[in-house]
């Protein structure tokens, strides 16, 4: 395995669906079968979104915050029997943990995102100019 992975939000059943990645291969959602789109190339796949075609990604790291908050936390509740050196110590594992945590590109259109691509040095953080230009496709109302 490649440990490519395609994961978004099916459309039609809500839920997050995670597939492996390949060339050519049909993005079909496993819960409804829902075909959310296909891959060309996956050295290509940064060209356009396989589900929505838009051409533009922002990278984010993969990272849930909730699991820095809670290191951190810990590294609060020693700090009495540390004389406050985990504040310190847990900042720097979070950090190490942090720093391991690989990008992952996102479809500024669909939310999409690409798990373990080579991501193209031009993406960038999270725009949010570029991200109110595609909100309207991301909360239809
Ligand atoms: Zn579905
Ligand atoms: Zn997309």
């Amino acid at each position: 395995m490649s440990g490519k992975i395609i994961s978004w939000d099916c459309t039609e059943c809500k839920r997050y669906v995670q597939i492996p990645a390949a060339d050519q291969q049909e993005l079909i959602c496993p819960h409804c079968r829902k075909l959310a789109g296909k891959t060309k190339l996956l050295s290509e796949i940064f060209q356009s979104c396989p589900l929505c075609q838009c051409r533009q990604f922002y990278q984010e790291k993969n990272f849930p915050q909730r699991v820095g908050c809670l290191i951190m936390l810990v590294g609060i509740v020693l700090v009495p029997f540390t004389y406050g050196l985990s504040l310190p110590v847990f900042a720097l594992i979070d950090w190490l943990i942090f720093r391991r945590i690989p990008n992952m590109a996102v479809c500024y259109r669909c939310g999409a995102e690409f798990h373990g691509f080579e991501i193209p040095v031009t993406f960038k953080s999270f725009l949010h100019p570029i991200g109110m230009k595609y909100d309207k496709y991301r909360n239809p109302s």
